[in-house]
């Protein structure tokens, strides 16, 4: 098995830098079993963080999440995320609770803002803080969270109790290197790498092909090591199949040559400028 890096989340929590994303999760019943299957998998190997929200699937998701990790909460790290029109004061709460019943548990470890919003930033952290008093989550972050975001948070109220923020991060999304990411690592603030194979994208890359064949890895293998070389980032894969969360969960152990980087950095330029924080 795979040894998977870890990532300190402020708070006190070690997670892994690999998890298990589920956007498109629980649209479908007829797939439901497969996706329950393919997270139970995930967290056999290791891959111990769940990411979901109340938005995949209108709650769908969290309900197939609920089932993976029924009987196993304790090995589990789990993330959801609050649509930035629930973000009041009180809204945030109130889908916390619907947001628990839906994965069948009394907390989630990481409560994020899905992005911004209407309701004034001091609202929102004002009642992820009630959550943390009253033990609903361990934590709260941010998600597609701008550097400029991130300032204005940090003057909040509780801002800087900020936990994470996840946002768009792989190979062909490389922005935040420019930035972003040294502002977040500065601060021990983790970032979450949304999209890491870019929905699948990047496993049909020549490039990846190439350099991947000369360690019988696979593409999507590569894009992921990409991301596991940074310091405090994580990246949230999702696969409803699961031979594709074993290659997945074995990017652990690819380590490519310095040769091999360079080839990357040709082909995927890491970012000359800032450029604005992509969302998908
Ligand atoms: P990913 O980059 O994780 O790609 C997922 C797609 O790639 C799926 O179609 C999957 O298909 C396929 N795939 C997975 N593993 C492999 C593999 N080894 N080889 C080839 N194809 C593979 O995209 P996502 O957009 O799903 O991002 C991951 C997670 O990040 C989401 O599920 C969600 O939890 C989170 N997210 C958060 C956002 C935010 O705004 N905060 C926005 C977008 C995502 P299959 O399932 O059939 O294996």
């Amino acid at each position: 098995m795979a040894e998977i890096p870890t990532v300190a989340i402020p708070g006190g929590a070690t997670v892994p830098a690999l998890g298990l994303g589920t956007w498109m999760m629980g649209e479908d019943p007829a797939k439901a079993q497969i996706e329950i299957e393919s997270l139970r998998h995930g967290l056999d190997l290791g891959m111990t963080l769940i990411d979901t929200a109340e938005m995949y699937g209108e709650g769908g998701a969290e309900k197939i999440t609920g089932a993976a990790i029924e009987g196993r909460r304790d090995e589990v790290f789990l993330v959801s995320k609050v649509y930035p029109w629930n973000a009041s004061r009180q809204g945030v709460v109130d889908a916390c609770e619907r947001s628990l019943e839906r994965l069948k548990t009394d907390r989630l470890d990481l409560y994020l803002l899905h992005w911004r919003g209407e309701h004034p930033l001091a609202e929102t952290v004002a009642g992820f803080e009630a959550l943390r008093q009253s033990g609903k989550i361990g934590a709260w972050g941010v998600s597609n969270f701008d550097i400029d975001d991130m300032q204005e948070l940090m003057a909040v109220p509780g801002g800087e109790n900020c936990a994470a923020n996840q946002v768009l991060f792989n190979l062909s999304r490389r922005g935040i290197e420019y930035d972003l990411l040294p502002w977040c690592q500065q601060r021990g603030i983790p970032v979450m790498a949304y999209s890491p194979i870019e929905q699948g994208r990047l496993a049909k890359s020549a490039e990846l092909i190439r350099i991947a064949k000369a360690y019988q890895a696979t593409p999507a293998q590569v894009a992921l090591a990409f991301l596991l070389e940074r310091d405090g980032v994580i990246a949230i894969p999702k696969s409803a199949n699961p031979h594709r969360v074993e290659e997945n969960a074995e990017a652990a152990e690819l380590d490519l040559s310095d040769d091999d980087w360079l080839a990357l950095d040709a082909a995927f330029p890491p970012p000359g400028r800032k450029t604005p924080l992509e969302m998908i």
